[in-house]
C-alpha cells in the first residue's frame, strides 16, 4: 500500500517543533528514523496531517555525562548506542542489548527515543530504561516535563507523552561498581524481535543483592518488573537454592499473553531460563565470589 498523502517539514530549531506541536496537535507525527513509522503510513495506521522530520534539530542529538546521569539523545541512533564508549563504561546494560535489536541496517536509523516513544512492549530500549531507573525528558512550549521510565510506559503501544510533547532526551544513572547488569533474550532468528527477554539490574551489598530491578520484554502488554521476584533476590544472600526459589516465584508472578509462535506455558518457562541464566552468571561472577568469601 501507499502512504496516505500529507505535508512535510523538517525544523532546524527545537523551538520551531514546540510551536508546531502546539499549534498543530495530533494532526503532526514526528519522525525520526522512520523504521517504524514509514511501515505504519504505508499501511495507513497513521493518516497524518503533517510529518515533522526530527533529523534536523541538534538539541536531540549526542550522547552526553553529567555528574549524575548519562544523557541520550533522542535522535542518537541504536548503532550510535551500540558503538559509544561512554555507554559502555556508564550504562553496559545497553551495549549489551544493542546489538539484539533488528539488523544493522535498521539499527543505523532507528532512534532510541524513536524506540521509547513507541512503547513496543517487545522492544529492547523500554525495558532497559525500566532496569536502570531511567527518566523520558519530555518538552513541549508548556515547559519539561522529566518522566521516571515506570510511569512513561502505561499500556500496548501508550506511553504517558501528551499530543503536544516529543521526546528530547533520556537520562539515565551513572552505575557504580557495585550495580550489577545482564541482558538476556530469546528470538527466533538474531534480528527477529524477543519471544521474551530480560533487562536485569541489581547492587551487590556484601553479601545480597539490593534494588534488584527485573524488566521484562515480550511478557505483558508494556515492559514490566516482576516486584514478587525481585523480593525474593533481596531476602538472603543469593545462591542455587535462592534462585530456585526466585524462578518458582516468577513463574507464578509473569503472565505474558500467547503470541503466534509461543504458548503461555512456553514463555514462562523461557522466562525462567533466561532469568536461570542471568543470576548463574552473577553467582560465578568475581563480585559474588567476593560476596561468598564475606560470608
Ligand atoms: C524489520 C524490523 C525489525 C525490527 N526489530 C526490532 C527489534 O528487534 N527491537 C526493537 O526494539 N525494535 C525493532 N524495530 C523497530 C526499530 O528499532 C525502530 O527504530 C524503533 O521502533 C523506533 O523507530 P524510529 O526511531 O525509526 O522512529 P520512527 O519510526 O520515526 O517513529 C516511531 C514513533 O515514535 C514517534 N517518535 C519518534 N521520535 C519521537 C520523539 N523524539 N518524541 C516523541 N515521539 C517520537 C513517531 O512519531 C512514531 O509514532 C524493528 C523495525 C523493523 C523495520
Amino acid at each position: 500500500m501507499k502512504s496516505p498523502s500529507f505535508s512535510y517539514v523538517r525544523p532546524s530549531q527545537l523551538s520551531e517543533v514546540l510551536s508546531l506541536l502546539q499549534a498543530q496537535g495530533d494532526r503532526v507525527r514526528l519522525l525520526a528514523g522512520g523504521q517504524t513509522l514509514l511501515t505504519t503510513l504505508n499501511m495507513r495506521l497513521s493518516e497524518p496531517e503533517l510529518l515533522m522530520d526530527l533529523q534536523s534539530v541538534p538539541d536531540l542529538k549526542g550522547i552526553t555525562l553529567t555528574d549524575q546521569h548519562l544523557r541520550i539523545g533522542a535522535m542518537v541512533t541504536h548503532d550510535e548506542v551500540a558503538q559509544s564508549a561512554l555507554v559502555a563504561q556508564h550504562a553496559p546494560l545497553l551495549t549489551d542489548a544493542a546489538p539484539h535489536i533488528a539488523h544493522q541496517a535498521i539499527r543505523n536509523l532507528g532512534t532510541f527515543g524513536g524506540s521509547i516513544a513507541y512503547g513496543d512492549p517487545a522492544a529492547e530500549w523500554p525495558a532497559c530504561l525500566l532496569a536502570l531507573n531511567g527518566v523520558v525528558v519530555a518538552v513541549s512550549a508548556r515547559g519539561t516535563r522529566r518522566i521516571a521510565a515506570a510511569d512513561f510506559f502505561t499500556g500496548l503501544y501508550s506511553t504517558a507523552l501528551q499530543v503536544d510533547e516529543l521526546i528530547v532526551a533520556c537520562e539515565i544513572p551513572t552505575v557504580s561498581a557495585q550495580l550489577w547488569t545482564s541482558f538476556q533474550e530469546l528470538a527466533r532468528r538474531h534480528g527477529d524481535y524477543a519471544v521474551v527477554g530480560l533487562a536485569a539490574a541489581a547492587r551487590a551489598h556484601s553479601t545480597a543483592l539490593q534494588e534488584v530491578r527485573l524488566a521484562w520484554i515480550g511478557a505483558g502488554d508494556q515492559p514490566l518488573r516482576s516486584t514478587a521476584t525481585e523480593q525474593v533476590l533481596e531476602s538472603a544472600p543469593l545462591s542455587e537454592p535462592l534462585i530456585a526459589k526466585a524462578i518458582a516465584c516468577l513463574k507464578t508472578e509473569l503472565a505474558p499473553r500467547a503470541d503466534m509462535t509461543h504458548s503461555i506455558p512456553a514463555k514462562l518457562h523461557l522466562s525462567a531460563v533466561l532469568l536461570q541464566r542471568a543470576l548463574n552468571g552473577l553467582l560465578a561472577s568475581t563480585s559474588i565470589s567476593q560476596m561468598s568469601r564475606n560470608l
